[in-house]
């Protein structure tokens, strides 16, 4: 992925080395020791209670790209270091490039959701942080994966999610990573068109089942919607490089809820799937991708996911 001439993002929250957030009021905070790093099965494990906790489907937040929902004001304990951990070269780079990749996002969909959707873009703060935060969707920690919250329209990042894609999903490379952002900001673009709102409320009289099938709509249009930005990204920028589409399939298809499922628990439960299987993920990024249109990304009038 070619970035070399454009500018760093305006909209990045740097909460690293703040430690984890009490924001005050004491009481119903959580802390997880070990939380940050693997999502190995003892996190898997964990997640699934931390699901429980708030009510939220595991699988949900297993998935690597979510957005969480609600404002449950949980709040995560305090993990304050003494002194701001040491940044590395190699982690103020890819700071760097998260920030980019943000402002194309910004760019793009500035003049993307005007033209063709008659809607006015705001930007959604990108909020980098390590190990835990608040979010007012609740405590962020870093094994649930990125994740946009529509109550505060902020994008959570830990960007030791890439160094998980890269050796445990062996999904890695700057456009996988970028994917990533692209499908967050995905959301944050569903909210600005009204559709996050809608589902949600929908959402509170279904079945679960019934329930997830919306989620999995919810989850693919944000996967077109990252395959537009990369199509205007391109346009513009010449961002893409050989090989950079298969990196953000390869992605798409890693967080298949049918190939995760089938890594954590042996089997598959397609009732259960909250953002679609490999192969729907990887085909609706490639619909975005090939239109750049807002309107092909439209999976709730899709018969056909
Ligand atoms: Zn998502």
């Amino acid at each position: 992925m070619r970035l070399d001439n454009i500018e760093e993002s305006e909209n990045v929250e740097d909460r690293r080395g703040e430690g984890g957030y009490d924001g005050g009021g004491g009481g119903g905070g959580f802390g997880f020791p070990g939380g940050r790093g693997g999502l190995g099965f003892g996190t898997i494990a964990l997640l699934t209670l931390v699901g429980w906790a708030l009510g939220i489907n595991p699988a949900i937040l297993i998935g690597g790209a979510e957005i969480v929902t609600g404002n449950r004001g949980g709040q995560v304990t305090s993990q304050r270091q003494s002194a701001p951990p040491r940044q590395s070269a190699e982690e103020e780079q890819l700071r760097s490039f998260v920030s980019r990749v943000l402002k194309t996002n910004e760019d793009v969909w500035k003049q993307v959701l005007p033209d063709q959707r008659g809607v006015a873009f705001r930007t959604a703060p990108l909020v980098l942080f390590r190990g835990a935060t608040n979010s007012r969707c609740g405590g962020a920690e870093s094994a649930m994966g990125p994740f946009y919250c529509p109550v505060d329209t902020r994008i959570y990042l830990d960007m030791s999610f890439f160094e998980e894609m890269r050796t445990r999903l062996r999904a890695g490379g700057d456009f996988a990573y970028a994917y990533v952002i692209a499908h967050e900001m995905g959301h944050h673009i569903e909210n600005l068109l009204g559709i996050l709102p809608k589902v949600q409320q929908a959402q509170q009289r279904l079945s679960r089942r019934e329930a997830n099938a919306l989620s999995v709509r919810v989850e693919l249009m944000a996967d077109c919607l990252a395959g537009v930005w990369a199509y205007h990204a391109n346009q513009r920028y010449r961002v893409l490089e050989q090989g950079d589409i298969e990196e953000a399939l390869t992605a798409a298809a890693a967080i298949g809820d049918d190939k995760l499922q089938k890594q954590a628990q042996g089997y598959v439960v397609p009732d259960s799937f909250t953002h679609g299987s490999s192969e729907q993920r990887m085909r609706w990024l490639q619909q975005g991708l090939r239109t750049g249109q807002v309107q092909a990304c439209d999976t709730f009038n899709s018969r056909a996911l």
